[in-house]
């Protein structure tokens, strides 16, 4: 498949290079591009908070790329050839096997998500005396190991948190701390050093498959686990063939096996790799497997279809093979980097490189005049929003938690985050994204702050409602009205 790749990227008679969408479009979903009155009025009822929103008000939805992704035609019919046995199910022994040829691991627990994975590898190896030591958190990840008593330390290199940077591999971990927070903790405190793929919250960005050999080196020397979060794994391994010379000429199955060869314990969300629901954990060790295996009938269901429909165990099959297609993996990365390179160019301030899953708008500059008290990211979401009917997610301090006085703990970064669903949108639709972001990067003095109006403790930014310091959203919408000469 590799060798017959196909080009994501054109040259047109102009000389631009544009991303092309290698795949055509069968089944389509009504979008609902509503006037900003409504958008506002949308806003309002859900508290300026962009997962309070109803999609009957969003035209693109960029919230997230978790079970949002389109499914293949392939996908589609080999879901109706399900086997809905309780145990025993075939459609699960399909899985299996390709959960084998793709991942190259002989052992596999389904589960229902990503976190389940995350859920069932805390509940075995994690106590009140462990640390884990990672490249950086996810979000479920790091609560599943703190719910078991267990504390985590993030060792990236300070490139990762530079913002305009051109470093290839900014998920890489950082070796030295490694290996010195091993010798200060103690190997018998560390049940396992987590990687994980394209590191999510940093902008989805890859580690080099180099990187991941000297984690290996360094775990074998302290005889720890290793385990490989590969949510995004296809992505990585489509990056490392961009970036890392030595996997140039590689086939996309030659590197996703050489970096799942070297982890003990290889988990993912099936809701980003290879399908929309589901996810899994495997390995190539019996003894492992033995110890997680009770866990899985305990907290997700019987072992051949963990809590996954056996309609998604089919899809999720098919998925995996189809993670081993570049065409198919190289469209979202190609999409956003057309989307974050364009936007550069427009002086709209985004984490560079462009990674995977979807593209960052840096906030903090963008909307520089906002203090980080009144949430610059959050605003920044809303006010996006209202001008374009464009659904991002805020990735800055109102994703994070108050500590135990009550104070606010800052982000390290404030991000706009608008995430590319794999092979859902069209080129037309990224220059809308991309001409809105400009219209309001120009206009970006009239957008103001948040305040909390009622506030969860827990998850805030899931369920949290907050009011406009002033009435910015009114004037930002009579500014758009009078230059579009429209409400649309
Ligand atoms: C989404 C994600 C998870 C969690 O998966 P869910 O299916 O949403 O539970 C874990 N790790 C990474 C890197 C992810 O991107």
């Amino acid at each position: 498949m590799a060798k017959n790749a196909q080009k994501p990227l054109v040259k047109f008679y102009s000389g631009e290079e544009i991303p092309l969408e290698l795949h055509k479009v069968r089944i389509v979903q009504k979008l609902h591009l509503v006037p900003i009155e409504r958008r506002l009025e949308a806003l309002r009822e859900g508290g300026y908070n962009t997962f309070q929103l109803n999609t009957t008000d969003v035209y693109l939805d960029m919230l997230t790329d978790s079970g949002t992704n389109a499914m293949s035609d392939m996908q589609l019919s080999a879901m109706m050839q399900a086997d809905d046995a309780y145990a025993g199910s075939q459609s699960f022994i399909r899985l299996k096997q390709a959960v084998e040829d793709v991942l190259g691991k002989s052992y596999f627990l389904p589960v229902h998500q990503g976190r389940a994975a995350e859920n069932i590898l805390a509940a075995a190896y994690v106590s009140k005396t462990s640390l884990v030591p990672m490249n950086y958190h996810f979000t479920t990840a790091m609560a599943h190991i703190t719910q078991n008593g267990g504390r985590i330390v993030e060792l990236l290199y300070p490139e990762a948190y530079v913002i305009n940077s051109s470093h290839p591999f900014k998920g890489n971990m950082n070796l030295e701390d490694l290996e010195d927070c091993i010798q200060r903790t103690g190997r018998e405190h560390i049940p396992y050093i987590r990687m994980e793929a394209s590191t999510n919250l940093i902008g989805g960005q890859p580690f080099s498959v180099q990187n991941l050999r000297d984690v290996r080196a360094i775990a074998d020397k302290y005889n720890i686990r290793l385990v490989l979060d590969a949510s995004l794994l296809g992505e990585n391994a489509y990056l490392v063939k961009q970036r890392e010379k030595e996997f140039m000429n590689k086939s996309m199955g030659e590197i996703i096996k050489t970096m799942t060869d070297l982890a003990d314990i290889v988990y993912f969300s099936a809701r980003k790799l290879s399908s929309s629901r589901g996810g899994g954990i495997c390995t190539n060790n019996e003894s492992i497997y033995k110890e997680l295996e009770a866990l899985v009938p305990l907290y997700e269901g019987f072992l051949t279809y963990g809590g996954i429909s056996i309609r998604e165990v089919e899809a999720m099959a098919v998925g995996l093979y189809e993670t081993l297609d570049e065409t198919m993996i190289s469209q979202s990365p190609t999409f956003i980097k057309y989307l974050v390179d364009e936007a550069m160019k427009m002086n709209i301030p985004m984490i560079t490189p462009a990674g995977v899953l979807g593209a960052h708008v840096d906030a903090m500059s963008f909307c520089a005049h906002i203090p980080q008290s009144q949430y610059p990211a959050g605003s920044l979401a809303a006010a996006f929003f209202l001008i374009s009917g464009v659904r991002g997610m805020e990735r800055g301090s109102i994703s994070n938690q108050r500590d135990e006085e009550g104070n606010e703990t800052y982000a390290d970064m404030e991000l706009l985050r608008l995430a590319v669903p794999r092979r859902v949108f069209t080129l037309s639709q990224i220059k809308y994204v991309l001409d809105r972001l400009h219209w309001l990067y120009d206009n970006r003095e009239l957008i103001g702050g948040l305040k909390f109006v009622y506030e969860p403790t827990v998850l805030r930014f899931f369920m949290g409602k907050l009011a406009p310091v002033s009435d910015w959203p009114e004037k930002l919408m009579t500014k758009f009205k009078a230059d579009f000469g429209e409400s649309l």
